[in-house]
């Protein structure tokens, strides 16, 4: 299928966007000089823009958000008949997408038992944040307050979140920021901070120094995520979640999951931190739950958590005094609940491991044939290849050149993603993240262009 845009001259769309938008993590001094893109229309994998061209999306949507892939017409139909029937109702009461939704979403989640709706990933992360620390205030007489993340990590964009940002960047000129957010070190092998054989158990035992620095009395909870996204694409090393696990139960505190990418498939399992066997207490997502056809995020918590908020039923100050005005809408739950019918009857978790493994197989030959390429790391349909100036040295590659890398791809029609330009020098880690229903053609497209991008870049 192609689009017939020709016969349809947007350009008055792409004036208009130029005149008015303010884009997300946008320099717009650039669209003095170049039209800014804007996508019309998309099917699968596929995407076009105003210009008709044509693009293959391995990124799902910019930011890793679309794992049922564009066109669906079930989840439009379904969030069509949902907004006739009851668009919305907040507060205190419920509706019939979102009991179904959380009951359908815990019996995937073995071990939790709650769903407070929101509408980002930022949103989840903060009301997880305001629970431990009104647990803390009612069940510790103030103490374990402090909340601990993971160096490299991201978990939002507002100002609580990002006081718990692993990426300095991202954080620079938005403070002064509240307290009690304190950063412990990352589990990357490949960029080690430790000489030794056992790695993902020295890099959890360097949370337990920060804990015991800090006092294991003031601190309610640590957020990860369970492969590091943005941050590089960081699966953690054997022996890591186990050991990270055993410390946080030893200090009775809370593991947050922040599965806001991980979540629904992406790694091929419901969720990432299924992979590794951990034991949340409460666990956070957003993009890959309604694939984008709607706003929603969920912060879930076990039976353990929801109980500290009902010991005293007669006391105001007891049950969590938060609301989200957008949670009352019914579009997200009904969405989500067609985005997981389609991720389980069309086996998606499955054609993720398999397209995963085969993505990874595809970078490894590369990494034969590109000595630019230093690393290469994935979970699923979740993988990153690290690319380095030398590789003895493990020398970051130049970020433009990077840059340039992810533009090629992008002439080639394919969209590439590359690590935040927040990681001071590591921003070096091209990201492929295409929609669950990525075929064996789609993946060898995309690795391809990688391909062809680095011979034209690094010439070799
Ligand atoms: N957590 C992680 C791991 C993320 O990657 C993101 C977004 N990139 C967020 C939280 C924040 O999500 P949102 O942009 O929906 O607020």
């Amino acid at each position: 299928m192609s689009l017939n845009l020709k016969q349809n001259d947007l350009s008055h769309v792409v004036a208009a966007d130029r005149e008015h938008v303010w884009h997300h993590l946008s320099q717009h001094k650039q669209y003095e000089t170049a039209d800014p893109r804007v996508f019309v229309e998309g099917r699968g994998l596929k995407l076009w823009d105003a210009n008709g061209k044509e693009y293959l999306d391995a990124v799902s949507g910019g930011v890793w958000t679309v794992n049922v892939g564009y066109g669906r017409e079930s989840i439009a139909n379904a969030v069509r008949d949902q907004l006739i029937k009851l668009n919305y109702y907040a507060g205190a009461a419920g509706n019939v997408p979102a009991a179904l939704f959380a009951q359908k979403l815990i019996e995937k989640m073995p071990g939790l038992a709650r769903v407070y709706y929101s509408n980002s990933g930022s949103e989840a992360n903060e009301k997880a944040f305001k629970m431990v620390r009104q647990i803390a205030a009612r069940h510790h007489n103030g103490k374990k307050w402090k909340i601990l993340y993971r160096e490299r990590d991201y978990h939002g964009t507002t100002i609580g979140t990002l006081a718990s940002s692993g990426q300095p960047q991202r954080a620079e000129q938005y403070g002064p920021y509240p307290d009690g957010f304190i950063m412990v070190p990352h589990c990357l092998e490949y960029r080690k901070q430790w000489d030794v054989e056992k790695y993902g158990e020295r890099a959890a035992d360097a949370i337990e120094e920060v804990i015991r620095r800090e006092g294991p009395d003031t601190i309610g909870a640590i957020i990860l995520e369970p492969v590091t996204a943005g941050g590089g694409v960081i699966t953690p090393p054997e022996g890591y979640w186990q050991r990270v696990q055993e410390i946080c139960r030893k200090h009775e505190i809370l593991i947050i999951i922040d599965e806001v990418v991980c979540g629904l498939g992406r790694t091929g399992s419901w969720f990432g931190y299924q992979q590794y066997d951990i034991k949340p207490d409460i666990v956070t997502m957003a993009k890959g739950v309604a694939s984008g056809y709607a706003a929603i995020s969920c912060t879930v918590t076990t039976e353990r958590v929801f109980e500290m908020f009902k010991d005293a039923p007669q006391d105001s100050m007891s049950y969590f005094r938060d609301i989200s005005t957008f949670g009352g809408c019914t579009a997200g739950p009904v969405a989500a609940l067609e985005n997981m019918r389609i991720i389980e009857d069309e086996g998606l978790l499955e054609n993720t491991t398999r397209m995963g493994e085969r993505t990874l197989a595809n970078l490894n030959a590369l990494m034969e044939k590109h000595s630019v390429i230093g690393d290469v790391r994935g979970k699923g349909l979740f993988c990153g290849a690290e690319l380095v100036a030398d590789r003895q040295s493990r020398e970051p590659a130049d970020e433009k050149l990077v840059q340039a890398v992810v533009a090629d791809c992008l002439g080639q029609g394919v969209i590439i993603g590359a690590t935040n330009r927040s990681l001071n020098g590591l921003n070096n880690t091209l990201c492929l993240s295409p929609a669950l229903v990525a075929t064996s053609n789609d993946v060898d497209r995309i690795t391809d262009a990688i391909d062809r991008a680095l011979t034209n870049v690094f010439g070799c």
